[in-house]
């Protein structure tokens, strides 16, 4: 009988690392190991027959020592772990988003030492020059156009450098990696409140609010104008199945192109709800840059496959599902929710990761020793030690 095939999930307890577990749990025939920093009890989805790393000691990613355990025996690696949110949390916390930098680097080191056979990296639209996104009717985003590098400040840094690290390992190491550039993300199971949530999960709710208070007016962080292409989670999760097991090894696209403004994206969530609603653009809120959209021509050569979901049909899946969520809070209330909910934050300097898994002792102050290739940490320690 054919081994089973052990497949590594990071940042299982977040949105798309959560649909990705529930993927190949529902295909069978892979043992499944799903970690995350956060305790399980606040994971999207959680399931018991599957091996989970959670919490602070057993799922966090920055130790190497957890990688090491993660990764031993593994054959696919998808590393998703990231402290992220939307653009009021990247624009606001960019130390935290370039620690990212530790886990990854963490995850290869392990990946390839454990000598997995394949490892795919979760990239970012943000890694795109911005010079080339200053205009609402963008040209679509080619791949190309990452370089000369003007990416997202923090974000998009360590999106891009830890694109590179991939690409060096693959080249010097031999370990194969792969790395889609996601753009966009949204569907069930994500965030939707609470400052780390992106626009269309803030906008449903944004919407559902305004119903529910009786209070027909919505608040647009921007004027509304800019534009961005949304891709629905089951598109994604099918996108990092095919560019896995494909042989593109320079990172690639996995995005929708139908473009759309803030105020359509509105529109389309307005008309879902069966309302319309008094529109209040937020001018000194961030708003990223003025125009995104992903350009699919390559994509769709390798793979003759592009995600296909049109926004409305994604939005209504997604509304329907938050709107189940925003009641739930609401009784929980004791109906008082809906006011808070109507807007969004974008405070400064958010604590390192969501939700009581959050370890504030200095345990993973030491993994930078760890994370040194074989036989230089000792020297570095021997030239430390006292004579
Ligand atoms: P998410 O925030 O829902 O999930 C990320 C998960 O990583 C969280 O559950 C978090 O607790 C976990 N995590 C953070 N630090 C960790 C650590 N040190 N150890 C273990 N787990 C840790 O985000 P998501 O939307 O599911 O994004 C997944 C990946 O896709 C990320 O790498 C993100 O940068 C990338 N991405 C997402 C989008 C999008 O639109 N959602 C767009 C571009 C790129």
């Amino acid at each position: 009988m054919r081994p089973t095939q052990m497949i590594v999930i990071t940042g299982a307890g977040g949105f798309i690392g959560g649909h990705l577990v529930a993927h190949f749990r529902e295909q069978g025939g892979f043992a499944i190991r799903a970690a995350d920093i956060k305790p399980t009890s606040e994971w999207y989805q959680a399931f018991p027959d599957v091996e989970n790393h959670a919490g602070p000691l057993d799922g966090d990613v920055r130790d190497f020592r957890v990688c090491r355990r993660l990764c031993a025996g593994a054959s696919d690696v998808f590393q998703l772990a990231a402290d992220m949110g939307g653009m009021g949390f990247i624009e606001n916390n960019k130390a935290l988003c370039m620690l990212s930098v530790v886990t990854n680097t963490h995850m290869l080191l392990a990946g390839q030492e454990s000598g997995v056979k394949r490892f795919f990296f979760s990239s970012s639209a943000c890694v795109y020059n911005a010079d080339k996104q200053l205009d609402p009717n963008i040209t679509a985003l080619a791949e190309h156009d990452a370089y000369p590098a003007l990416p997202e400040d923090g974000y998009g840094w360590e999106k891009l450098f830890s694109e590179r690290m991939c690409r060096h390992f693959r080249e010097d190491f031999g370990i194969q990696t792969r790395v889609a550039r996601f753009h966009n993300v949204y569907g069930p199971n994500g965030t939707w409140y609470g400052g780390r949530e992106k626009a269309p999960a803030a906008i449903c709710r944004k919407v559902i609010a305004a119903k529910r208070s009786g209070n027909h007016a919505i608040e647009i962080w921007g004027d509304g104008t800019q534009t961005r292409s949304f891709m629905f989670i089951d598109d994604c999760v099918l996108g990092i199945r095919k560019i896995m097991s494909s042989d593109i090894l320079e990172p690639i696209n996995l995005g929708s192109s139908e473009m759309v403004s803030i105020n359509q994206l509105v529109d389309i969530a307005e008309s879902v709800a069966g309302v319309t609603l008094k529109r209040h653009y937020k001018l000194d809120a961030p708003r990223g840059v003025a125009g995104r959209n992903s350009d699919n021509t390559k994509i769709k050569q390798y793979l003759g496959w592009e995600p296909s979901t049109t926004l409305r049909d994604g939005i209504a899946a997604t509304y329907a599902w938050i709107e189940n969520e925003f009641d739930a809070l609401e009784n929980e209330a004791g109906g008082r929710a809906a006011g808070s909910l109507a807007s969004s934050s974008f405070g400064h300097g958010a604590k390192a990761i969501p939700g009581d898994g959050f370890n504030p002792e200095s345990r993973h102050l030491d993994t930078w020793q760890q994370g040194i290739p074989a036989g230089y940490g000792t020297a570095v320690h021997q030239s430390r030690s006292p004579a």
